[in-house]
């Protein structure tokens, strides 16, 4: 394999723009999305300009982007194109997906499109799954590398450094794998105006889930939505004693006085 032509895809997803406070509708059945701004799962953007990245640096020369979803998913799909990406797929798809069934989607495609690099968002900021990169690694049976903080490929394999609870983690991988990123991987640019326009002029196919011969699953049911319970706001003090006294008084914390026994 010449790691100087690899093939990379990258999943994204659109979701509420992180900056949105989220309304919930008022049966308690979904999200409130109408009149809602949308975004690229931050995840996801930095997933994208990984794989730019890796095109610069010569090691990538095709990115494709896939996001499974209704139309307007395009609009995610042309800003990943004005950071760089070179085609883009929307798979047509009114409601939204489970994990798994992403999973297979993009296995689909996959096998149609033998990219070296599958490049996935750890998780999306609206449903906070965190599963698809691991199941798709699964679908494919190739290796993966979860929440990666440093991807670097060399040869035909990928040394990735991941971000685990204890500290880093580095860890070495045949071509082809899936790689889910992390927060600290880079820093995803802003699209220049001019690529705004030049991604206007890239292909962007459509395929529908019947295009794919796949079946939405059944197993995942939402069955209710609501606000985190409403939190009373914090009060500023202005030395330790106003807070010995707040506690004792207000929380009824028992604090005992300087030389009793606790
Ligand atoms: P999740 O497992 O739902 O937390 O999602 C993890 C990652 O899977 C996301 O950051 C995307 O890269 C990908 N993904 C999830 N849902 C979709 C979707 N509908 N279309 C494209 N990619 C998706």
């Amino acid at each position: 394999m010449n790691t100087n032509h690899l093939k990379a895809i990258v999943a994204i997803k659109r979701v509420i723009d992180y900056n949105v406070k989220v309304r919930v509708k008022a049966d308690l059945s979904d999200v409130d999305l109408s009149n809602t701004k949308m975004s690229m799962n931050p995840f996801c953007e930095i997933a994208v300009e990984e794989a730019v990245r890796l095109k610069e640096a010569g090691i990538v020369d095709d990115i494709l982007v896939v996001s499974i979803g209704p139309k307007n998913c395009q609009e995610q799909i042309r800003s990943a194109l004005a950071l760089g990406a070179d085609r883009g797929l929307q798979v047509e798809c009114d409601v939204s997906a489970s994990p798994l069934d992403v999973a297979r989607i993009l296995q689909k495609i996959q096998q149609e499109e033998g990219a070296d690099i599958f490049l996935l968002g750890k998780q999306s900021i609206d449903t906070d799954n965190n599963q698809t990169g691991q199941m798709l690694a699964a679908l494919l049976d190739c290796p993966q590398a979860t929440c990666a903080s440093r991807i670097q490929i060399e040869q035909n394999k990928a040394i990735v450094t991941r971000e685990v609870d204890g500290g880093l983690l580095t860890v070495e991988m045949p071509l082809p794998v899936v790689i889910t990123t992390d927060l600290r991987l880079n820093e995803p640019r802003f699209a220049a105006l001019p690529k705004i326009m030049q991604a206007k002029r890239k292909p962007l196919a459509v395929k529908t889930l019947a295009d794919l011969d796949i079946k939405l699953t059944t197993d995942i049911e939402l069955i209710s939505v609501s606000s985190p319970a409403h939190r009373q706001a914090g009060i500023m003090l202005n030395s330790v004693d106003e807070l010995i006294s707040t506690l004792r008084s207000d929380a009824q914390v028992q604090i005992p006085k300087h030389g009793e026994e606790a």
